[in-house]
């Protein structure tokens, strides 16, 4: 079965054309499916016409929050009541096009657990969003080693067992693929088609770039170091503490061998400061860690992912 997940923000124009679309698409699949709309909070008839559909196809599930959490939170709903065993993601704005779902699950039978849309054409202004994004892609995919092309296109595919495994909070539903190296998921890209928004506002101005830029640090580090922060806060910690270390000793030798007065250095300041930044950050660290076991047990969560199992009986 394949689940449709697909969040809307104050898009009532676009719903019914996107609904019909969407339907002639999946009725020729040949699958059973389901299309989940998540009402992010909307304030315009967006809910009413939902309403609408949902009550004559039984095949389209709505939720409806009480007020706008965002993208992120609403495809995290969205998975959370997916039923299917593969979801697609994609945007109520009809900037995806439907069109492209056989393809994207076509590329999904070879194997991979994400197939990830690739705009290739994009059709947004180049200066507040193009230019922006190729940047913002091209960091992310040298810090996180996912390489993609188009982080940003919701339209995606997923395996359902990967889609929920996620935890999101904030804007992070930019990063799903790049988060997915943490589950060992395999990831490809295919280009898809892209179409410039004709009804509705988009819900994003340049705005989103800083937190864009801090998410890469939180997704680097949620990849690499989430079962070790130690070692990231300690080994910068030590470093600095080594550097103040040696510069002190070096003050030190020169004010008891050589009678220097050293008291009026920069240099000093500069120890006595690298030094207590190093206890700081190892400290910090530490405490990261406790946080992390915190995490993980309140959670029930294990530190790895099993993709299969062999004459292993289930754990009682
Ligand atoms: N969206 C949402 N909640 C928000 C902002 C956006 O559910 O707080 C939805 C929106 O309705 C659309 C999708 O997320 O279906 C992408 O938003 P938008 O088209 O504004 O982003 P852009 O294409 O401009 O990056
Ligand atoms: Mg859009």
């Amino acid at each position: 079965m394949i689940s449709v997940v697909i969040p809307a923000y104050n898009e009532e124009e676009n719903i019914p054309i996107l609904y019909e679309k969407l339907k002639k698409v999946l009725d020729n699949l040949g699958e059973d499916y389901e299309i989940i709309f998540v009402d992010d909070g909307s304030t315009d008839g967006t809910y009413e016409i939902l309403k609408e559909i949902a009550q004559k196809d039984k095949k389209v599930k709505v939720i409806r929050f009480r007020r706008n959490f965002g993208q992120t939170a609403a495809m995290y709903a969205g998975f959370e009541h997916a039923k299917g065993d593969i979801i697609i993601t994609m945007d109520a704005d009809l900037q995806n096009d439907p069109e492209d779902i056989p393809r994207l699950l076509e590329k999904m039978k070879e194997g991979y657990d994400i197939v990830s849309g690739w705009r290739k054409d994009r059709k947004d202004p180049f200066f507040s969003r193009k230019l922006p994004s190729m940047i913002a892609n091209w960091i992310i995919s040298k810090v996180t080693g996912v390489h993609l092309h188009d982080y940003g296109c919701t339209l995606k595919a997923y395996k359902a067992d990967i889609a929920k495994q996620y935890r999101l909070y904030g804007d992070m539903h930019r990063f799903l693929p790049a988060l997915a190296k943490r589950f060992g998921a395999k990831i490809t890209e295919i280009p898809v088609k892209h179409h410039p928004r004709l009804y509705g506002k988009s819900k994003y101005g340049i705005g989103r770039t800083i937190r864009v830029i801090l998410d890469i640090f939180l997704v680097k580090f949620l990849n690499e170091y989430i079962t070790r922060p130690l070692y990231v806060f300690g080994g910068i910690g030590l470093t600095l503490f080594g550097v103040g270390f040696l510069i002190e000793l070096y003050l030190t030798v020169l004010k008891l061998f050589f009678g220097q007065d050293i008291g009026h250095r920069p240099l000093l300041i500069l120890g006595v400061l690298l030094i207590l930044s190093g206890i700081q950050l190892v400290s910090t660290g530490i405490i990261a860690e406790l946080i992390v076991r915190t995490y993980y047990e309140s959670k029930g969560e294990k530190p790895y992912i099993i993709q299969e199992k062999i004459n292993v009986e289930e754990e009682k």
